[in-house]
């Protein structure tokens, strides 16, 4: 039979565990392919995007990395996308969700 210190190291560890799974979660890129994606018109590259003036904010200054919905990452040029569940999408990229910051 477990002691406490063995209960709580176990309860410890399995409290880590939803943790590990959201790291893992947010590393991922969003693939160009993913539907969501490709209904959003994702771009990695924002020059290479069709962007139109929104909410005062000119087609060619919209980018990922000034978006509401962007959040910096520890990989340098990737930040996680509230519309994509957190996967990663490029800092110089573009999709059709874009809001300002
Ligand atoms: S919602 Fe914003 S951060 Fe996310 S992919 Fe579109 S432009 Fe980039």
């Amino acid at each position: 039979m477990p002691n406490r210190r063995d209960v709580l190291k176990i309860a410890g560890g399995m409290a880590l565990i939803p943790l590990v799974n959201v790291n893992v979660r947010a590393a991922d890129k969003v693939p160009l392919d993913d539907p969501a994606a490709v209904a959003l018109k994702y771009v990695e590259d924002a020059n290479q995007a069709t962007r139109v003036d929104k909410m005062g904010v000119a087609g060619a200054e919209q980018l990922c990395s000034n978006c509401r919905f962007y959040a910096a990452s520890a990989e340098e040029g990737w930040g996680g996308c509230a519309l994509f569940q957190n996967r990663l999408v490029a800092g110089p990229g573009w999709c059709a969700g874009w809001v300002p910051a």
